[in-house]
């Protein structure tokens, strides 16, 4: 089982110790104020007596993926839930998982560490958080239990879901130094939330797109991470061999920036469209 973290959640944590000052404070304040007051009550519902029947799990994956992309997704994938993206003590009945991703914008986010980046991902939150309550509500239309599990965790809960290892698992892209999800399609511009289900779905194949191999001897982030919360090696958390920022040295410099970012910005991955396809082109060769 994973470990959870030793503050319940990370957003919790900003919210008590830090007040986000800028001039986007108006959006933001929306952002929380939608999450948690529209967005938490509907993350999981009744589920519909009237079944509907797939002929094999790769016809469900397909309705929920096209249903998924229709109501925002950028990117779906789908896992068994497993012990290695469950939080230690956390109650996931469900044996199957969507996990679900969405691309931060390119220009906000470059503007990191100014506060058009942190704000950008809050809208990312608020707007993928939207989209796992809807996936949730379609499948359990369909007759099956599902939950959602918002991507921004349920401030006042301890958090459920490491949505970066279900991504992984459930075949969005690898991790990267900073631990988190880099994708072929956006780089490490996204962010990802989980939707737990009974309907029963097939596994994604993982993917594979030399991200390892470059981080063992890149370190860009590194050098623009300003809390020095960015490790040189692995270590071995979670049963993964596996790099993991300092959370205590970065948190600091996340809430004096309104989300810092700089660790995405400046990563080698971050490139746009066809830049990106090029980039990955010149990896495999
Ligand atoms: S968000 Fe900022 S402080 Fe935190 S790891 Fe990334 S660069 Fe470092
Ligand atoms: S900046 Fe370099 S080392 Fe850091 S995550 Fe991106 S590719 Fe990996």
């Amino acid at each position: 089982m994973a470990k959870r973290p030793k503050y319940d959640n990370i957003f919790e944590y900003l919210d008590e110790h830090y007040e986000f000052k800028s001039p986007s404070n108006p959006l933001t304040k929306f952002y929380k104020k939608d999450i948690s007051e529209n967005q938490y009550a509907h993350l999981d519902g009744p589920v519909s007596s009237e079944l509907t029947e797939f002929t094999d799990e790769e016809n469900a994956a397909r309705t929920v993926s096209e249903f998924a992309k229709a109501a925002g997704a950028d990117l779906v994938g789908f896992t068994a839930v497993s012990d290695s993206f469950v939080f230690e003590g956390q109650d996931v009945p469900h044996k199957f998982a969507v996990v679900l991703a969405m691309e931060m914008d390119f220009d906000l986010i470059d503007s990191a560490p100014d506060w058009p980046s942190g704000t950008e991902v809050l809208r990312v939150y608020w707007r993928l958080g939207a989209v796992a309550v809807k996936v949730a509500e379609f499948i359990r239309n369909l007759g099956y239990a599902a939950r959602a599990h918002h991507p921004r965790g349920f401030v006042g809960r301890p958090p459920t879901i490491l949505h970066t290892r279900a991504a992984i698992e459930a075949g969005l892209g690898e991790a990267g130094r900073t631990g988190l999800l880099i994708t072929e399609e956006f780089g490490p511009r996204v962010r990802a939330a989980t939707v737990t289900t009974d309907l029963k779905l097939p596994q994604s194949e993982p993917k594979k797109f030399g991200v390892d191999e470059y981080c063992s001897s890149c370190n860009l982030c590194q050098k623009a991470c300003e809390g020095d919360a960015i490790p040189d090696e692995k270590a071995d958390i979670r049963g993964y061999h596996k790099y993991t920022i300092d959370a205590y040295k970065c948190l600091p410099y996340f809430a004096e920036y309104d989300g810092c970012n700089l660790c995405v910005s400046k990563c080698a991955f971050n490139r746009r469209g066809d830049d990106l396809k090029r980039f990955l082109e010149q990896l495999k060769a």
